[in-house]
Parts: structure tokens; sequence; C-alpha cells
């Protein structure tokens, strides 16, 4: 009964928002600045804003998040933080030694009107940034946009730094920007790249960083993560895939313009018709074969697809989280023949609710769909009180909605903050799809039977 005060009248809202299905941008800033090898994010602010920033990734990763800050004080929030930048900046590479340092701002610093590059000018002159090491940064002002917008920012930032035209180009080779996907998400899709024995660069890459197993030794900085040599010679691959318009295009355009690097736009490859295309397009530009285990892989999908029809069909459910994956749950959810009926991201953009509307025609279906500012969770809970839903899908903010209208609840997308496996287990590919279906099986069966009387409580589903 936690939300029970939710009122089931709509009514028509423009400037307030009441509980965000978003995050920060910092938030995004500091994960995909985490991709990086022996990168470390630093947020140009107040302490209060990175320690938010850190404890949300460490409680969502369950792995220490290490990032500086520029400490502002009275003084920095007035006069504004140079000083404080360029001591950071001198402090981290001494003590932490890092290759790369990644700046970003925050609401204070951008509110000041701080000017990031004039300070890492002013750090290169006095001599701060030691010989052979980078800086990149972002501008990530949190009253704008999501940690969607900070991830999609700060991998622009790091193309920027590094990206260089090139003669050569290496053929068959492309880069792939993967989007915000779990560590898992990150691997599946190196694994299926290294089936199809595929060329590729990957950035960002948080894959064995924040997946980083239990040693007893600690590593400042994990093994993964994309290396400054792979970043040096993006400007050499063939083509640019980029997965995901919110979270992906910004980093792929800034490597066009750049480094003249062409990219195609695919979707984050999520569920089978997704999967599908992007092998499809890594296999076209590649020249790489799709192998035949990825296919024995759909397969067994499909098979699975098949075995459990009767409990899919028709089963109507409420998402919510970040728009990139959404377009990708809501296509697989409809091959599933469910029914995403509302359909609720805190980022904003057009390009969403174009996207989700055309998918939803092309299967005969209807759906709420809403993103930007009002597109809330108190919103959906509404929604959800005026006509109830068989499964909920979002994050963990979502428990306390499911359990006061008692729906089967998948946690899924960021932040998960009570359950463990979302940095092992992808969601993306074929592996991904079986996963996160045999989830979905797993509630409605449960829930099934529970409800069920005792004469119907079956041995075999
Ligand atoms: S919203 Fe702005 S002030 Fe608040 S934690 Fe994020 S960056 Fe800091």
């Amino acid at each position: 009964m936690l939300l029970r005060h939710t009122p089931k009248e709509v009514i028509e809202r423009n400037a307030l928002t009441i509980n965000p299905a978003k995050t920060c941008q910092p938030i995004g800033a500091m994960y995909a600045a985490l991709g990086i090898h022996r990168c470390f994010p630093h947020s140009h602010g107040s302490q209060g804003c990175c320690a938010y920033h850190r404890s949300t990734l460490t409680r969502h990763y369950k792995e220490p998040i290490m990032a500086g800050t520029s400490s502002f004080t009275e003084g920095a929030s007035v006069f504004g933080g140079q000083a404080n930048l360029v001591q950071a900046l001198d402090n981290i590479y001494t003590i932490y030694k890092p290759d790369i340092v990644a700046v970003h701002t925050t609401c204070l610093s951008e509110t000041i009107g701080d000017d990031i590059p004039q300070i890492v000018s002013k750090a290169q002159e006095s001599g701060k940034i030691p010989e052979g090491k980078y800086i990149v940064y972002a501008s990530t002002p949190s009253y704008v946009g999501s940690h969607i917008t900070g991830f999609a920012n700060m991998v622009s930032g790091i193309i920027q730094g590094f990206a260089n035209q090139s003669e050569r180009v290496i053929e068959n080779r492309i880069n792939i920007i993967p989007g915000w996907v779990e560590p898992s998400d990150m691997a599946e899709i190196r694994r299926m790249m290294s089936l199809m024995r595929a060329k590729y660069i990957m950035v960002p890459d948080t894959s064995d960083v924040l997946d980083a197993p239990l040693t007893g030794r600690h590593e400042f900085y994990p093994k993964g993560g994309t290396t400054i040599k792979e970043l040096q010679s993006l400007g050499e691959s063939s083509m640019t895939l980029a997965l995901g318009h919110f979270t992906s295009v910004p980093g792929a355009e800034t490597l066009r313009r750049l480094a003249d690097v062409p990219y195609e736009f695919q979707d984050i490859p999520i569920g089978i018709s997704a999967t599908d295309r992007f092998l499809m397009a890594a296999s076209h530009a590649t020249g790489a074969e799709i192998s035949e285990s990825l296919e024995t892989e759909r397969g067994q999908l499909v098979d699975m697809i098949s075995d459990m029809q009767q409990y899919l069909y028709g089963k109507s459910v409420a998402i919510y989280g970040d728009p990139d994956q959404l377009i990708g749950l809501t296509e697989f959810l409809l091959d599933l023949d469910m029914h995403p009926k509302y359909i609720i991201s805190g980022s904003a953009g057009k390009v969403f609710t174009k996207r989700i509307n055309a998918l939803m025609e092309k299967y005969g279906k209807e759906a709420i769909v809403k993103n930007g500012p009002q597109a809330d969770m108190f919103y959906l809970h509404q929604l959800i009180k005026n006509e109830k839903v068989d499964l909920l899908i979002g994050n963990t903010y979502g428990k306390y909605m499911a359990r006061d209208e008692d729906i089967p609840f998948l946690r899924y997308g960021f932040p998960i903050l009570d359950r463990v496996g979302h940095s092992y287990f992808p969601s993306v590919g074929y592996k991904g799809a079986m996963y996160m279906l045999k989830n979905i099986l797993d509630l409605f069966l449960d829930r099934k039977d529970r409800d069920a009387p005792e004469e119907s409580f079956e041995l075999v589903m």
C-alpha cells in the first residue's frame, strides 16, 4: 500500500514531474567513461552530486565505482571552479595515474558557466596534464536531458578527443557503439562478433570492468574497456554501427564529422527481429558470415516461443525506462504476440513516440505512449489503476506499484538496486532474448501456480 494515495483520475500537468522515469545526466557520462580502459571519470561540481552518481552506479553494478570531484564549496560556486579543476587534475594524475581523465559537468558548474575547454587548455599550459596522458570532456547539465543524454554526450566527447581522419581504411573492420546496455550485453555483442569472426572496435565497453570477478586483489583499473590504441584508430574503420538512436547516433555523427567515417543506425539488438537486423548489418559491413551456432541459437529461441505461446498470447504489459531499450523491448513483446499497452520514458525526443507508434501500427495494436518530463511513474501508476496489465517491466522503482497492484514484475533497465544478475546475464542477442523470455514465463507460470484452484493445479505446464 505504499502508493495508495495515487488517484485514478488523470489530470493534465505541464510543470510538475512526480517520480521521474529517468535519472540525471552525469550518471550516464560516468558509465560511458568507465567503458574506457584506464579512464578516471571526474565530476566537475559539488561532492554531493558525485556521491549520488557513484552510489547509484555502485548499487546497480555491485562494484566499487571510482570517480573524482572538483568539490565545489561556496567560493567555487560564486567565482567558478577553474582552480578546483586544475588542482583536481594535478592530484588525479599524480595519485591515481590514469591514462585518461573524463570530465563531465553538473547542474552547478553549468549554471555558473564554467568553460571546460578553456580550463583544460589552462591545465595543459600549466603542465598539469603529463606527457602521454589524455583528457576528454562532456557537458552534462542535468536540468535538461537524462542519464541517456549524459551517456551519449560523453561517448561523443570521448570520440571527439581521439578521432582522427585517416588515409588508411581497414577493410571489413567496423566500429560498434553499443548504446547504454549492461556489461553482460556488451560481452554478448563481442561473443556474437567473435562467432562470426568479424573485425570490430567497440566503444565504450564496460564488460570486464563492471562485471569483474572477485579475485581477492583489487584492480583499480580492471582489464576491460576500449583502449587508447583502439580509440585512436576509430577513424580507420570502414563504418560505424550505432546501436540506439538516443545513445549511439550522436557519437557516430561526431565520428562522421571529424573522421569521415560513415555510420548506419540499428536498434539495440533486443529480441529476435532487432538481433536479426543487427547481425545482417554486421555481416554486410564486415563481409563475415553469420555463424551456424548463431543460427542454432535463433532456432532455439523460436522453439521456446512456440512451445510456450499459450502463456504469452495477448498478455498486456506496461513498460517504462530508457528509450532505446524500450523500442527494442516493444518489438520483442509484439513478436511474442503480447500487447505492450503503456510505454513510458522520462527521456525526451520525438523519435521515440514515432518509432513506437510505427511498431504498434505494423503489428495492428494500440498503446498509450508518452515520453519527456510528464511521462513519469505517477502517470504510469494512474494508467494501471484505470486498466490493469498482466505484467510490469522496468527498473527497481516499479516494485512499489507492482506490489500495490499485485502485478508480476520483471526488473529490467537502469537502475536495478534490489536484485543481481543483470551484469552477468545478457538481454541482447538470441541468448539474451531467451533469458528474458524465460524470466517472463517464470513470472506468468508462478502466478498461475499461485492462483490456480486445487483441481486445476498442474504438474506439467
Ligand atoms: S540533478 Fe544536478 S544537482 Fe542534482 S545530482 Fe544531478 S547533477 Fe547534481
